[in-house]
């Protein structure tokens, strides 16, 4: 049988349209594995690139030392940080510590780099903003989110610590 012929057999003999039926039928009494997210979620991995949070220590010091180690380390040029010029000699800290969420990529460069695992990327990614603005995290929020997400990030970063 030619090519032609065989081609024409297979289009009104509807044979693709039997191969997605059986496609359908095969599926069709498999368990569903459609998420109806937000109700139900998916399992995240420890190592999972969320929105930043900067930790706090176990006295609630910041553990920034403002290095600027991460802003340095950002190929997206996402960080900016000003130091506290009152800060004492046995610690500095931050005055500003800005992260642009438009520009960040997610990369986790900042929190490979930050010799005091302060800045950390944690699991939240349901974050939005109606203006560009409203994509720079603060200080305050980013001290805010390790509030919001400390046990969450603290079992991450345990859960990783051996792979460090
Ligand atoms: S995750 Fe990457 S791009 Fe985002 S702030 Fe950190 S180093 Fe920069
Ligand atoms: S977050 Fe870490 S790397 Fe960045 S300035 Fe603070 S101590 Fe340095």
């Amino acid at each position: 049988m030619s090519v032609g012929v065989k081609g024409w057999v297979w289009t009104f003999g509807l044979r693709e349209l039997a191969a997605g039926l059986a496609v359908t039928l095969r599926y069709f009494f498999k368990p569903n594995i459609t998420v109806q997210y937000p109700e139900e979620r998916t399992p995240l991995s420890p190592r999972f690139r969320g929105e930043h949070a900067l930790r706090r220590d176990e006295n609630g010091a910041e553990r920034c030392v403002a290095c600027k180690l991460c802003e340095a380390v950002c190929p997206a040029q996402a960080i900016f940080i000003a130091i506290d010029p009152n800060s004492t000699a046995e610690k500095r800290l931050t005055s500003v510590y800005d992260i642009d969420n438009a520009k960040c990529i997610y990369c986790g460069y900042c929190q490979e780099a930050c010799p005091v695992d302060a800045i950390v990327l944690g699991p939240n990614f349901e974050f939005f903003a109606e203006t560009r603005d409203g994509l720079v995290s603060n200080k305050q929020r980013l001290l805010g989110n390790y509030e919001r997400w400390k046990d969450k990030i603290d079992a991450n970063l345990a859960a990783d610590a051996r792979y460090r």
